[in-house]
């Protein structure tokens, strides 16, 4: 799978870009402030429909089409070559309410091969893997973080979880509102019986796909993370899914039982939804569920999030990382296109090697960097080089 030519108008700081890629190791140098990260965060919302640095796509639209244009949008297209297919890939975002209105609220919309689809057909299409110094988050922020990690993976390998999510989703915003006027009008029938079923079907299979997901990366990472610590710590990244902790009375401590099967964490789910019914009632909210899970990532049995120094959370990441691109491999059949944001400048000398290593399959891999001295000097020879200034990129021979 690769991406052969991308289309950009009015994204960030990309007024007109018209990029040819080749397939390989495609470097893109530029200063701060240029247009690095703009890039691939453009090809990330492609391949996921969602930024990975902003949930307000406003952001998105170059600041002179608010200002100069009577509807301003925003518009990215991908060509994108499989085997012998190839497709074309597109989202736009146009303002709904004209420049400057009030607020600014923009439509998505989303083709492919010219035809209108959902946002969610298009998740999938071309699988990438994005590195990036903020994936530190991951480890050292709060759990919203990680689920939608798991979320943007799970949707790019499988269809159906994607279908399942956003099922899920709008089912849960509609059993808040049932509980809110439920405890508004003090009256407790049976209405709430067929959401929780669906909630029931729905949500075991959000959390069985996440508990396989997490147990192969587990397997993985761990593999990545011994050799990048060279042999001396274990990493293991323990599932936590609200449902299962609630259910042992041990919140903390409790990984997700190997032994359990998907009938069991049904039948699980279902106990704690009745008991907590009048809880939920009260609080006018789902409070159980995967809407609620966590994963955390732990090295000798302790929480990164809570002990690790900055360097351990960092080459955790990495490893989740690179196990990542290997679980998309594995399921796939192919490996996803990887996008690495200045990365290389963090790294130490043997971990540079060992990305660089892991990107020698790749078929397509976009790498940007400020200095190019980061890369070794014989890898440079095997590299497309290009430079990026102000919202322009050029070809390096
Ligand atoms: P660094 O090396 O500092 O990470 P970078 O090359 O990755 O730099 P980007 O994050 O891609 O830089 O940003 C490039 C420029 O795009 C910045 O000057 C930023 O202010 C500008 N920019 C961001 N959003 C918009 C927008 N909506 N319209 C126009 N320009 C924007
Ligand atoms: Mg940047």
């Amino acid at each position: 799978m690769s991406l052969q030519q991308l289309s950009l108008y009015n994204f960030r700081n990309y007024r007109r870009l018209e990029f040819r890629l080749p397939q390989g190791i495609i470097t893109i140098q530029g200063d701060n402030a240029q247009g690095k990260t703009n890039l691939l965060e453009a090809i990330f919302y492609l391949a996921t429909t969602r930024s990975p640095r902003t949930g307000s796509d406003t952001e998105l639209v170059h600041w002179l089409a608010w200002e100069e244009e009577p509807i301003p949008y925003c518009r990215i297209i991908g060509h994108v070559q499989q085997g012998k297919e190839e497709e074309r890939l597109e989202v736009v975002l146009t303002s709904q309410n004209g420049k400057n209105k009030g607020r600014r609220t923009l439509r998505k919309q989303v083709s492919i091969n010219r035809v209108n689809r959902r946002a969610l057909d298009l998740v999938g299409r071309m699988p990438t893997v994005l590195f990036y110094p903020q994936d530190i988050a991951l480890v050292d922020d709060g759990p919203a973080i990680r689920r939608r990690y798991l979320d943007i993976t799970l949707c790019q390998m499988e269809r159906s979880y994607c279908r399942t999510l956003s099922h899920y989703n709008r089912l849960i915003t509609r059993r808040n509102a049932l509980l809110r006027t439920l405890r508004d009008e003090r009256f407790i029938g049976d209405q709430l019986a067929y959401w929780n079923e669906k909630l029931v079907e729905w949500g075991t299979t959000i959390m069985w796909e996440r508990y396989h997901l997490l147990d192969e990366l587990d397997g993985l990472a761990g593999e990545r993370h011994r050799q990048l610590s060279n042999g001396e710590e274990r990493l293991h990244l323990i599932y936590r899914p609200s449902v299962v902790l609630l259910e042992r009375d041990a919140p903390d401590e409790v990984p997700f039982p190997s032994a359990m099967s998907r009938e069991m964490l049904a039948a699980g789910f279902r106990r704690q939804i009745a008991r907590y019914q009048n809880e939920e009632i009260a609080a006018g909210m789902t409070l159980i569920g995967p809407h609620r899970d966590d994963f955390s990532f732990r090295v000798q049995g302790r929480d990164l999030r809570l002990y690790g120094s900055r360097g351990q959370q960092r080459t955790a990441t990495l490893a989740l990382k690179l196990a990542e691109v290997e679980a998309m491999t594995l399921r796939l059949g192919a490996m996803p296109l990887l996008l690495l944001d200045d990365v290389m400048a963090e790294l130490d000398a043997h971990r540079r090697a060992m990305v660089l290593g892991s990107l020698a399959e790749a078929e397509q891999v976009i790498i940007t960097t400020t200095d190019w001295s980061v890369f070794p000097a014989n890898s440079i020879k095997e590299m497309t080089r290009y430079r990026v200034a102000a919202g322009q990129i050029l070809l390096l021979t």
